[in-house]
């Protein structure tokens, strides 16, 4: 681990309005942790900042001492990219304010602000943006990597609903991104991740949804999957907007709606989501509960912010997990194939694969327009490896790389940044594609000297 002498940390403190935490501090061990146990790093310092003048003492003083700098928002990353050894992490997660403009349906959030954290704000004035499933997520993150939930087949991904940014740049300087000011940098934080400066504070277009809205789940026994993805995949083409279903194919969880006797049982799960009039959403959502012979359903009017935290039990912190993932354009007959005979191999209780339905706005936007370029995908599939033990460490891992390659042929280019591990590396080129020669020469403008390369990082 890389010594500073406490003088040169003195003048750090001095500086920052936040907490400085060092290996010796007692909660050392709780600040450096994050959302997938399999990550246990040990940065040198971690700088808990209060303000963007926070952060760019950080850099600097990390850029002068040479040291490796991870910058962590909500902590999710799958890959741990929000933690270093023996450098500095900048921890953003004390910065958490949201405020809303309802009148102009704006909000400006605080990069260590939660999903849960903006959802609760913006619904209190019956207003939301689309963001991802589970509300322990960083808005952060997820945002500078393209960003999807339930929303996104009404208004797109969340970058697509980003008007604004604050940014402190590598050289420690404060500024502004929009359509009208750095273009070229609103441009590329729309989908590149964390490799071109810190983002400060976001500013996000709002629309009216809920606060109530249906929402719940079906289930289904696997052995009906076949059946079920098929009337999905047809159901799908001309379901509104407004309406949104995943599915899912995991162990039966002990949820209170299902017989005890099905729990740990193999099953897949709709999962739907409707944000429009309720009797015109019942209307819509009857023909899935004929998609097959179903184990039990949950569906119900429930409020928007309470949906949006209805999987948090499922993923928790504290778990090992291991993520593969692929787009698709469509759900070929192969790929329906694939994905029911891992679900078959599935390996632990907490391991699901996950087809998410992104089919809409999302695909109306040009792949050029900002540097997430996935504009064709219509589905995004999350095999999710999921465990407790380390000694599952090697079969888990086993099935959802072999899931990934078996499935490999039949997904289209790319990927999406925010579901790659750390040994994907050399996948970063293909998730950009097109726009991967211009994401470059800004990363070479921005960051010439790669200081913000613990992400998927953007090479030169
Ligand atoms: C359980 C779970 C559910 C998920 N569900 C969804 C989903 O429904 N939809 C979806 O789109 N994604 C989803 N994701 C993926 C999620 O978008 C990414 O994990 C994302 O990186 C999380 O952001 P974070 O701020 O929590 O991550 P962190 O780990 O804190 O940060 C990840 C990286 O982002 C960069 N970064 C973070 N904050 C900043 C900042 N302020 N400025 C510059 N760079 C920054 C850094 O490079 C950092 O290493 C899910 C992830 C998990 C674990």
């Amino acid at each position: 681990m890389k010594i500073h002498s406490n003088e040169k940390i003195k003048k750090l403190k001095d500086k920052v309005k936040g907490q400085i935490v060092l290996p010796d501090d007692s909660n050392y061990n709780e600040v450096r942790e994050i959302w997938n146990a399999m990550i246990d790093r040990r940065p040198a310092a971690i700088v808990r900042c209060k303000d963007a003048n926070d952060v760019s003492h950080a850099i600097s003083y990390a850029r002068e001492n040479e040291l490796e700098i991870s910058i962590r928002g909500g902590g999710h990353n799958i890959a741990g990219s929000a933690v270093c050894d023996n450098g500095m992490m900048i921890d953003l997660s004390n910065m958490k304010t949201v405020k809303v403009d309802a009148q102009k349906k704006r909000a400006f959030v605080e990069p260590g602000a939660t999903l849960g954290d903006f959802d609760k704000a913006v619904q209190a004035h019956g207003l939301a943006t689309p963001v991802g499933i589970n509300s322990t997520t960083g808005i952060a993150g997820l945002t500078l990597g393209g960003g999807f939930g339930w929303l996104t087949r009404k208004y797109g991904m969340t970058i697509d609903n980003l008007v604004s940014a604050e940014m402190v740049l590598a050289d420690g300087r404060k500024i502004q991104v929009s359509k009208d000011e750095n273009t070229d940098l609103f441009w590329a934080i729309r989908g590149g991740g964390g490799n071109f400066g810190v983002v400060t504070r976001f500013e996000f277009a709002l629309h009216s949804v809920g606060p109530e809205i249906l929402a719940g789940l079906i289930v289904f026994p696997v052995d009906q999957a076949k059946q079920v993805l098929i009337k999905y995949r047809e159901f799908v083409k001309s379901a509104p907007e407004e309406l949104n279903v995943w599915a899912i194919l995991r162990k039966a969880p002990p949820l209170p709606f299902l017989s005890e006797k099905v729990h740990g049982k193999d099953i897949i799960v709709l999962a739907i989501f409707y944000a429009g009039d309720v009797q015109e959403g019942e209307k819509l959502i009857d023909p899935l509960r004929g998609f097959g012979d179903a184990y039990g359903e949950h569906i119900g009017v429930q409020p928007y912010a309470q949906w949006q935290q209805a999987f948090d039990p499922l993923l928790t912190p504290g778990a090992r997990n291991y993520w593969k993932s692929h787009n698709l354009t469509e759900l070929s007959d192969g790929v329906l194939d694939s994905i029911i005979e891992f679900a078959g191999k599935i390996p632990s209780p907490q391991c699901e694969i996950f087809v998410g339905l992104v089919l809409g706005a999302a695909n109306r936007v040009a792949s050029d327009a900002m540097a997430y370029g996935h504009r064709d995908a219509k589905f995004v599939m999350n095999v999710h490896g999921r465990w407790d033990e380390a000694s599952q460490d090697e079969t888990c891992i086993a099935w959802a790389r072999s899931f990934f390659k078996a499935s490999a042929p039949y997904a289209s280019a790319g990927a999406y940044v925010n579901f790659m591990t750390e040994d994907e590396s050399d996948r970063v080129a293909a998730a950009y594609g097109v726009n991967y020669p211009r994401l470059k020469q800004l990363k070479k403008k921005y960051d010439p000297g790669n200081i913000f390369h613990n992400n998927q990082n953007i090479r030169v």
